[in-house]
């Protein structure tokens, strides 16, 4: 019932060793960059503008960081705090529920033998996912597996917690557990360390399906965002309807440390999308790993209103293609640049 099958399909992974020594350098960045510049804000109020999540603003208030790798105060402010985080649990599907902050997503998929959670947040927003979860009617010990997206702090960050919590597996790359025990020693040195990281669990790679009462995860590593990065496919269902559902594990360039790592995330975003437009199968839904990233937070409004026999605001496979194309885009500028720098 619960058997993980190994249908091995393709890997795009580059050497281990590249993988080791780019890791090391992409978890210093990529904490210091992002949770240690978060918290040594100073403790004003969180701007207005970023008050009920809007994604096109917190889209480019990143966008900004990204470009000069200083975080603007008013980001850092908002994104440690539980107050300005918050977002009400809603049903997405029938058998979906998102439990997430603003910043970083959290996924409850309900099936007929447990339940699935899709990455477990950090602090201080753990007990608020904890307090979510039992809100949509979810015992904790219900939970069957928790899949992790990759290694970096606001997705694993607050495994710890749930663990103790559950008989859950806590799944992820090997490659992504090694990033999590590699961020979270780094953390140690930062105004903010990590409390710790849960204990390696179960490892997964390509190929892999975790069939899981009436429903099935795909296992599709998709190195770029991290070398570990690893996207899920599952099922969501809308009254007689069901869809193929996808979770791209990591989406930005934050922690890109040389072209091949550039090269790596171009070839995971051609995959993904021969999946989307495949004809048996493809996928119609980007349950994503950050809210603002498909304007989530809007579309999700839209659920309140929808009338019966109406279109689900949240199938939209043109926008699923249309975010592919935006990723490449940004990622194929941003593979020039590195190709620059090497060339020097
Ligand atoms: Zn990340």
């Amino acid at each position: 019932m619960q058997a993980i099958s190994n249908q091995k399909i393709t890997s795009l992974s580059p050497s281990l060793s590249l993988k080791k020594c780019l890791l090391g350098l992409a978890m210093t960045l990529t904490y210091a960059s992002i949770w240690a510049q978060a918290t040594n804000a100073s403790s004003a109020a969180p701007p207005q503008d970023l008050s009920g999540c809007p994604s096109e603003v917190i889209l480019a208030k990143f966008k900004e960081f990204g470009k000069t790798g200083k975080m603007p105060p008013d980001l850092g402010r908002w994104l440690g705090d539980p107050k300005a985080q918050y977002i009400e649990p809603y049903k997405a599907f029938d058998n979906v529920y998102y439990v997430g902050v603003c910043w970083v997503s959290a996924w409850i998929v309900k099936t007929s033998a447990g339940i699935v959670l899709i990455d477990t947040l950090h602090e201080p927003f753990v007990d608020q996912l904890i307090d979510n979860i039992k809100k949509v009617g979810v015992e904790m010990a219900d939970i069957k597996y928790v899949l992790m997206t990759h290694g970096h702090f606001d997705h694993v960050g607050g495994a710890y917690k749930i663990k103790p919590l559950t008989s859950a597996k806590f799944v992820m790359t090997q490659e992504g557990w090694d990033e999590a025990f590699e961020d979270s020693a780094a953390s140690q040195k930062t105004p903010r360390p990590w409390k710790m990281m849960a204990n390696r669990d179960t490892t997964v790679k390509d190929g892999d399906v975790i069939a899981i009462g009436d429903n099935q995860f795909g296992v599709f590593e998709t190195p770029g965002h991290t070398y570990g990065t690893v996207s899920y496919s599952f099922y969501v269902n809308d009254g007689a309807n069901k869809h193929r559902a996808f979770t791209i594990g990591g989406l930005g360039l934050n922690a890109i440390q040389d072209s091949r790592q550039v090269e790596a995330y171009i070839s995971s975003i051609n995959r993904i999308e021969q999946l989307a437009i495949q004809a048996k199968d493809p996928i119609t839904v980007h349950l994503t790993t950050h809210p603002f990233s498909t304007g989530l937070t809007e579309a999700k409004e839209l659920l309140k209103t929808r009338q019966p026999n109406t279109k689900h605001p949240l199938v939209d496979p043109n926008g699923f293609t249309a975010q592919l194309t935006e990723l490449r885009a940004d990622a194929v500028t941003r593979l020039a640049v590195e190709q620059k720098k090497e060339k020097k």
